[in-house]
């Protein structure tokens, strides 16, 4: 557990679950991840559990907020159970059940399609559970997600929308812009691109010896 990752409360009828899927939770994601360096979050930082599966995606992530990974875990769960979830737009359980396929391979098609589009549809549909963090309910925090970002007269619809324009205007990677912002404060943005302007034509080493500077200063 880190301790500035507060482990979120989990309802009793909850207790052991994926927050993600409601699969048997294995796992402790943290949100922000020390290799995510995110500059916008509209939540205090947190750790939940949940499954193996769901925390490949989670931890890939490099969305700006838990309930954008939310979204991220649910499109690839979608994609990962494509075929099963196709049963129940093919079949009804009972045109399943009454299909005149007999014997064979089908017939254990028939016995487990039905449970498994069951099973990824509950996991799909799943919406986790209020998200409550040192005892605040953070839920009302998730509309904030969506706002826009001003800066220098330009109306981003979005920070990563900002940071991706003047990374591209730099030549340096988006990432790097994200980790100097991450280090200064978004309310510094204006500082941040000076210091990143400062950077274009540099390699991968100027800009790290770069921010190391930043850092120590
Ligand atoms: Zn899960």
């Amino acid at each position: 557990m880190q301790a500035d990752h507060p482990l979120i409360e989990t309802p009793f009828s909850y207790r052991n679950c994926c927050w993600f899927c409601q699969e048997p939770a294995t796992k402790l994601f943290h949100f922000p991840q020390s290799n995510n360096f995110v500059v916008n979050c509209v939540h205090p930082s947190l750790s939940l559990y949940c499954c193996n599966e769901c925390f490949v995606p989670a931890n890939k992530s490099k969305a700006s907020s838990i309930w954008l990974v939310f979204k991220e875990v649910k499109s690839f769960l979608i994609k990962t159970y494509q075929k099963d979830l196709a049963i129940g737009i093919n079949w009804t359980q009972e045109e399943l059940a009454n299909s005149q396929f007999e014997g064979g391979n089908f017939e254990g098609f028939k016995r487990s399609a039905w449970f498994m589009y069951e099973v990824a549809k509950k996991r799909v549909n799943f919406q986790g559970w209020p998200l409550i963090v040192s005892g605040i309910n953070i839920e009302e925090l998730k509309w904030g997600d969506t706002e826009s970002f001003s800066f220098d007269n330009v109306e981003y619809p979005s920070i990563d929308d900002a940071i991706i324009h003047y990374a591209q205007a730099f030549s340096i990677p988006s990432d790097y812009f994200k980790e100097v912002l991450s280090h200064v404060g978004l309310e510094r943005f204006s500082f941040a691109v000076r210091f990143c302007r400062l950077l274009v034509g540099t390699t991968p080493n100027e800009r790290k010896a770069a921010l190391n500077n930043l850092i120590n200063d």
